[in-house]
Parts: C-alpha cells; structure tokens; sequence
C-alpha cells in the first residue's frame, strides 16, 4: 500500500493546529474525504444535475442514470443479491429507525421481544426502545464480558420463543469488538429471529458480504467510509422490505395519490420519500470505488498493524486501561490513563495536533459496565501511519507529564 500517495489524496492532512501537524486518529467518528468523493460530488454538481426519477430531460435523466448505478455499486459492494435490498438514508441512524419502525409495523405484537447487545451505539438502542413502548414488546439486554466480548452461550440463554429480532454491531465503537456475525446470523436463523446488524464500523475496515454473513438487515454510513456525510444505506432482504410499511410519506414514495387512498411505489423507492441527496450519493460511489481500489486485503493488513504497534506501546506503559482488548477488534482502541479523566487528557492531546475522540462515545452501556465517564478512543484510517501513532504516544507522555507532575 502506498501510503504517500494515498496521504496526497487528503490535502487536509497538511493541516497544522496549534502549529504542529495535524494527526487525525478520530476517522471512527468521521473520516476524513479524499479528493476523488469530493470530485464527485462537484462534477455531479457542475456537469449534469437535476433531480431524479421524475423529469424527462437530459441532466435529470444523467443524474438519475449516476445515482442508481450507485446503488448497484453499493449491492456489489456488500454483496447483495439484488439492488431493491439497497435503501438510500441519511445514515447509520436513519437505517436503523427506519428498520426499526417499518420492521416493528409488520412483524411486532404486544409481548414480543427484541435482543440487543449492550455494546450498541445509541443509534442501535433507542429505535429499537421507541418501537417497542409503540408495539408493547420488550428489548431484552444482550451483556458483553470484561474483555469486551460477547458470547453465543448468553445469547442461547436469552432467546426464546418471543424473540423476533437481534440488534448488534459488526465492530463496536466505543470498544473495538470485531464481533462472529456469521455465527450470530446461523444461530438467529435456527431460531427463525431476524437480525439487524449495525456495519458503521465495519464497512471500512473489512470486506463484508451481506448473504455470506446471512444478515437480515445492515446499516451504515457514507461518511465513516472516506464518503459523504448525511448518506447512509441500508441493506434490506427483499422479502422482508416487501413486507414492510413505508415509514416516510412523500413524493417518490408513492405510486398514487388519491385523497380516496394512496398506493405505494415498490422497494426500495417505498422507503425513499423526497429529494434524497442526490450529490452525497454520487459521493458514496466514489468512495466505495477509492476503497476498492486500495483493497481490503491491504486495508486490513495496514490497519491491523497500526493497532497492534499501538496496542503494543500503550501495553507496556504500565499505566493505560485498555477496554475491550480482546483478541478480535477492527479500527480502534479504547483507553484511560489511570487517575486521568478522559476530557483532560483529550484536551490536552488536543494541543499537541492529536485528534482523538474522548467521551461516552454514544455508548453509555458500555461506560457504565466498566463503571467510568468515558474513554479516549484512538480510530484509524487508511490515511494514517505508524509514526502519527508514535505522536500520539509522545502526546501521552506529555499528558502524563502535565497531569500526574
Ligand atoms: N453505529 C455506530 C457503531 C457508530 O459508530 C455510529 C457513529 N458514531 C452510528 C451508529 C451512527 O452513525 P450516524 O451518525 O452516521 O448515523
């Protein structure tokens, strides 16, 4: 992997704050955008916008042609059978709701119950938790060990026959947890339980096949994956989809509107009520094409040497809590400088050019399992290099410095 020349695709990198050289290690929360999604989007912009589906005429037509090819793209993407399974949102969150309310309409009734792990983002809690107070069902807590695991024996344990639904991330965001999604989606369909499974985390850093997985529904956002933000996708079973109330009324929505009825258009366009954003979509072409061509093989092996050089260092300080550090995890590491609350530690890393996340990271459960206010959470990109980590580790040492005397 080139790592100069993919660095040269992110002019942002050559960013100085506070003087010194901008080291990005917050890509979990957003990544940063090469210049080839950001091209996109302007020649959408510049060469041939209109808006799509409706109008006969050339730009409206071009920019209807670009936006659904995107849609094949992200299909092939995540190995989807068919394109109807590819829902355009906003993002990871919108999916979700959507998931959530549209699933919860068709398939849940008062009693049910509806498994989620307690590693969720809130994006993968709360819709779930409205649905049920809607449907009268009951989300059942799916626990995580000490080292940041979950366990297929728990899961046994709590399923039963009320179970309709799992909801669980591919790879956690506040602890890094590469969880056995296929094993999950095995154990879900003996069952007969759907599972949604939250890829915001994943898409990125791993090579995911959606039937290879054998997952119901898979959620995630264009701007976790050098893309634009305010896109998201999310991938549906046709059947199920079929199935499943629109949960947005609007144009495009709809095949016709009477004010004695309205019939609804078929999926995926049943879920995707107005304007969707047409620029951000081509965006996400383009990045779906700047992963491809680095590769996931390489992405991985790139990745995965950044958190074991890391993990490594930060081992053998002494003083470092790492959290979740089991043997699988993807993206990122989740720590705490002992006696150090993670804002003063994030803001005084801040100083020295790091940008790191510090905080709950939207994932109060997990805080509250390891009974603390949060974590500083180092996430990589493709962008980054073994010596932004050393920075990092220097920045540390500073921290430590100022913080303990
Ligand atoms: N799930 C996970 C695992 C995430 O990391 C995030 C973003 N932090 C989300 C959901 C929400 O994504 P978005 O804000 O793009 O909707």
């Amino acid at each position: 992997m080139d790592i100069l020349a993919i660095r040269e695709q992110f002019p942002i990198l050559q960013q100085k704050v506070y003087g010194k050289p901008l080291v990005y290690l917050d890509s979990a929360a957003s990544s940063l955008k090469p210049l080839c999604v950001l091209q996109a989007e302007q020649r959408l912009s510049l060469e041939y916008y209109g808006n799509i589906h409706r109008a006969a005429h050339y730009m409206a037509d071009r920019a209807t042609a670009a936006f659904e090819a995107v849609r094949d793209q992200v299909a092939r993407f995540i190995g989807a059978g068919l394109r109807e399974e590819i829902v355009f949102t906003r993002g990871t969150t919108e999916s979700i709701n959507l998931a959530a309310f549209s699933f919860g309409e068709a398939f849940i009734a008062p009693g049910d119950e509806i498994i989620v792990s307690e590693m969720e983002h809130h994006s993968n809690i709360v819709p779930w938790q409205q649905m049920a107070g809607r449907r009268g069902a009951r989300i059942v807590p799916w626990p995580f060990d000490d080292s940041g695991q979950l366990s297929l024996a728990t899961l046994e344990e709590l399923a039963t026959p009320k179970t309709r639904l799992i909801a669980v991330c591919h790879v956690s965001n506040a602890l890094g947890t590469l969880n056995p999604v296929r094993e999950i989606a095995a154990f879900a369909r003996a069952k007969g339980i759907r599972l949604l499974v939250d890829g915001a985390q994943a898409v990125q850093h791993l090579p995911v096949d959606v039937r290879d997985l054998g997952v119901d529904f898979y959620a995630f956002s264009a701007h976790k994956m050098y893309g634009p933000n305010g896109v998201g996708v999310l991938y549906g079973k046709r059947e199920l989809l079929e199935e499943m109330p629109p949960w947005q009324g609007g144009g495009e929505m709809i095949s016709e509107v009477r004010f004695s009825g309205t019939t609804f258009n078929e999926v995926p366009y049943k879920f995707e009520a107005g304007t969707p954003n047409i620029t951000g979509v081509a965006g996400l072409g383009a990045a779906i094409g700047f992963l491809t061509a680095i590769g996931f093989d390489a992405i991985t092996r790139h990745e995965q040497m950044l958190l074991s050089h890391a993990s490594r260092e930060l081992t053998g300080m002494g003083d470092i809590t790492l959290y979740g550090a089991g043997n699988a995890r993807s993206g990122l590491i989740s720590l705490n400088l002992d006696g150090i609350h993670p804002y003063d530690a994030g803001m005084l890393l801040d100083r020295q050019g790091i940008a790191v996340r510090t905080g709950h990271h939207c994932a109060d459960p997990v805080m509250d399992h390891y009974r603390i206010p949060g974590t500083i959470r180092l996430s990589f990109g493709v962008y980054n290099t073994p010596g932004e980590v050393d920075r990092f580790l220097e920045a540390l040492t500073e921290v430590r410095k100022r913080l303990k005397g």
